[in-house]
């Protein structure tokens, strides 16, 4: 099913706007699953720096402890243990290390200090030990130094064959600790610290934004802002198992904290930088990503606009090839159809379609060129525009046709403006230099049945208008009527009666004898084709030949008549009869048909008839329907020896000139020409045609000759021959036979 226009329009726009949508939605995904991605990578990057200071710190508190290993070694080699001189030696190890003190704890708590301090362990910090009188290393939380700063202590054991015999202590400030971690990231931005898997602080960082004098860092987080519950319950919960993770909490500012677990005690460290780092590139790549989208939808938005424009103006485009005339620029036959329907539902005044037609229009072209041509059209189009009342409609159909919707009163008042168009065609000649008239032909129909579309109407005009179309007489206008029907019905009963006419001999040949002009005698004739049906009634050629040319039947009269004529001649001839040449008509339709040639050449050497008694008549008209080709045609029938007779010359369009250029032997003027006899003006335009046929060698008859003032007149003006009823009317065989 068709769409209508709105409909297409409806369909657009809502194809339109999914279009946009997915398109919206496709954009909206990719920035959402790039933020995320972005988010991920820049706390995935953070939990990887904390991994590396986690490493760092382990590194170097392993340096400590293989350090003291070293020295708890050196330690336990004197046979005799000696306190002061341990003490002495551990105080020189000092200096290498950044150990605040040293000391060594002996099994019962007594602990002596490379200060010189001595005293007992006793407790927590006792029971912290014990897993060192085992064999291993330790390194307790917190604590705070005898001088007050925040300490933390490293202890391995002291061994001697294979026994624990005391434990060596190094203590060092967190500051210490807390310097391990002191190397900037995220541009300096962020910042590490270590606390207890229950939040105690292990080491604080000096940072600007970092909490400071705080104990615990859950409770530090609680405190900064009510809304970082969650998050720090999460922090817990993670801790509490050992899992790693991040959490984004608000003090002033908003941070993320990422922990990871150290593996020392239940230690953890925490990096922290500011929301703003993540954000801002987040938010900067996110700006770049909805600046792109954006410049993708308008630049989508624009090309959309932009093939919407370009299918406008191509349909605009079609539209003027489908409505406008190229030749005339008015008009064309679709919008004339279209108008012409449209007016005729609104207005229900009497209406007439008119054809209008230029008679040999071809003959223009050929003549002057299609430029010309065109020129002549447009001229006639104007003339046209001229003539019709405003409400009317008028285009050009094709080729040399005009159609035109008209309103009339009358069919009195409509013939009359319908003559005054015909006359100002034919008056207001385009180039009276040329001479040249152009004669219009016009078919009416006048509107009854409305519901007959408009083509319809237009053949109408057309049958009526092609009842003129060379009728030569003054009548050049035709009405429409019930008549053409049977007309039509008739042609088409003749059409299809030709064929088994044809195969019944229904077809005979009459001759019409032509005569020398002065010495009276018979000189040739010419083969004239009739119909003589079974009950006796005969057709003239007028009545089906134009049929017969339609259709291409004709080619097959012709070689008919063409073969009774070679059959007849030769009959004569073996009589021992005086035979005379005798002519043939070639329909205009052998022109496209030029392989008829070859066939007419066979016809006449089977048949055994010399060439020259056989000649070949063509209508003047069809000369300039290809001169080119006709010309051609010509040269090769020369060659066979073929007389070209031009018929009817003075009916169509060929001027003196042309008779140069066209290689014809005889010239049979036509009736129309003889019937001017009495015309001063007519008379000298015979003379001069036949003194010029003369001067280059082309034989003249006179057709249609009829009385004997006619007959004296044409032997005045020097025509060779003469053919008319004055000496004969065309006869039957039989007639002709005795003749001879
Ligand atoms: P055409 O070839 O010009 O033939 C001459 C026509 O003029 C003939 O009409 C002839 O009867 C008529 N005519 C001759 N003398 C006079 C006269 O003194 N007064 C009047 N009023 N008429 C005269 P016809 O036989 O009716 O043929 C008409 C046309 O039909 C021919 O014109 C020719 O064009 C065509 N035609 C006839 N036979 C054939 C044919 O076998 N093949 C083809 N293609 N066309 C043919
Ligand atoms: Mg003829
Ligand atoms: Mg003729």
């Amino acid at each position: 099913m068709k769409k209508s226009r709105s409909e297409r329009l409806i369909f657009r726009i809502a194809m339109s706007f999914v279009l946009c949508v997915c398109l919206a939605a496709a954009m909206l995904f990719y920035s959402y699953t790039l933020k995320n991605e972005l988010f991920e990578d820049s706390i995935s990057k953070l939990s990887e720096i904390s991994d590396q200071n986690v490493e760092i710190l382990k590194t170097k508190i392993q340096a400590q402890a293989d350090a003291m290993a070293e020295v708890a070694a050196r330690i336990a080699v004197p046979t005799d243990w000696d306190i002061p001189y341990t003490t002495y030696t551990l105080n020189k190890v000092m200096e290498r290390y950044t150990f605040k003190s040293m000391g060594i704890v002996m099994p019962d708590g007594s602990a002596y200090l490379t200060n010189g301090a001595q005293l007992m362990i006793t407790g927590d910090s006792f029971e912290f030990m014990k897993p060192v009188f085992d064999g291993e290393v330790a390194i307790s939380n917190r604590q705070e130094g005898l001088d007050g700063e925040m300490i933390i202590t490293m202890m391995v054991p002291i061994i001697k064959k294979g026994e624990v015999i005391a434990v060596l202590m190094a203590t060092s400030s967190t500051k210490d600790l807390q310097g391990i971690l002191d190397v900037s990231f995220f541009n300096g931005q962020g910042y590490s610290f270590i606390v207890r898997s229950d939040g105690r602080i292990i080491t604080s960082s000096e940072f600007p934004t970092s909490f400071k004098n705080i104990d615990n860092i859950f409770t530090a987080i609680n405190d900064a802002s009510p809304a970082n519950a969650e998050e720090c319950n999460k922090m817990k919960y993670d801790m509490q198992f050992h899992e790693d993770g991040y959490i984004r909490y608000s003090n002033n500012a908003d941070y993320y904290m990422s922990y990871s677990e150290i593996g020392i005690n239940d230690w953890y460290l925490l990096s922290v930088i500011p929301a703003t780092v993540i954000d801002s590139t987040r938010s900067g790549i996110m700006l770049s990503t909805y600046i792109l989208c954006a410049v993708i939808s308008a630049v989508f938005i624009l090309l959309m606009i932009y093939f919407t424009r370009q299918e406008k103006k191509k349909r605009r485009e079609l539209q003027e090839i489908l409505y406008v005339d190229p030749v005339t620029k008015g008009y064309s036959y679709q919008r004339f159809c279209k108008e012409t329907k449209e007016r005729l539902e609104k207005d229900s005044r009497d209406a007439a379609v008119v054809v209008l037609d230029i008679e040999k229009f071809k003959v223009i072209n050929e003549l002057f060129g299609y430029d010309d041509g065109d020129r002549v059209l447009r001229y006639i189009w104007e003339l046209i525009k001229g003539w019709v009342r405003p409400d009317e409609i008028y285009s050009r159909w094709n080729a040399d046709k005009f159609s035109l919707l008209v309103f009339y009163e009358n069919i009195q008042e409509l013939a009359e403006r319908l003559n005054s168009l015909a006359d100002i065609i034919q008056n207001d000649s385009l180039d009276k230099r040329k001479g040249f008239v152009i004669r219009p032909t016009i078919g009416v129909y006048r509107i009854t049945d409305r519901e007959v579309d408009v083509q319809s109407m237009q053949n109408y005009a057309s049958i009526a208008r092609s009842s003129i179309k060379g009728n030569v007489s003054e009548v050049c206008i035709a009405y429409y009527d019930d008549s053409y029907k049977d007309i039509i019905l008739e042609n088409k009963s003749i059409e299809d009666k030709m064929v088994t006419a044809l195969k019944n001999n229904e077809f005979i040949v009459y001759y019409q004898p032509k005569y020398d002009a002065v010495t009276q005698e018979l000189s040739g004739a010419e083969a004239l084709i009739r119909w003589r049906e079974a009950d006796g009634t005969i057709t003239p050629p007028y009545r089906f030949i134009p049929i017969a040319e339609k259709n291409g039947f004709v080619l097959k009269l012709d070689k008919y008549v063409f073969k009774k004529v070679c059959e007849d001649q030769k009959r004569w001839l073996d009589e021992g009869k005086r035979v005379v040449p005798i002519s043939v008509n070639l329909s205009r339709q052998h022109l496209h048909n030029p392989s008829f040639i070859e066939d007419y050449k066979r016809v006449v050497e089977a048949k055994g008839v010399p060439v020259d008694l056989v000649e070949l008549e063509i209508t003047e008209s069809a000369m300039f329907e290809n001169k080119d080709e006709f010309t051609a045609i010509i040269d090769r029938l020369h060659k066979i020896g073929f007389k070209i007779l031009m018929d009817d010359f003075g009916t169509g369009y060929s001027s003196l000139m042309m008779l140069k250029s066209i290689p014809i032997d005889v010239m049979k003027l036509d009736k129309s020409f003889v019937d001017d006899f009495n015309d001063e003006k007519g008379e000298k335009i015979i003379s001069c045609v036949t003194q010029l046929a003369k001067s280059m060698n082309i034989e003249v008859i006179a057709e249609g000759v009829e009385t004997e003032e006619q007959y004296q007149f044409m032997k005045k003006l020097g025509c060779d021959n003469i053919q008319g009823f004055y000496f004969a009317k065309p006869m039957p065989v039989e007639d002709f036979n005795k003749l001879l």
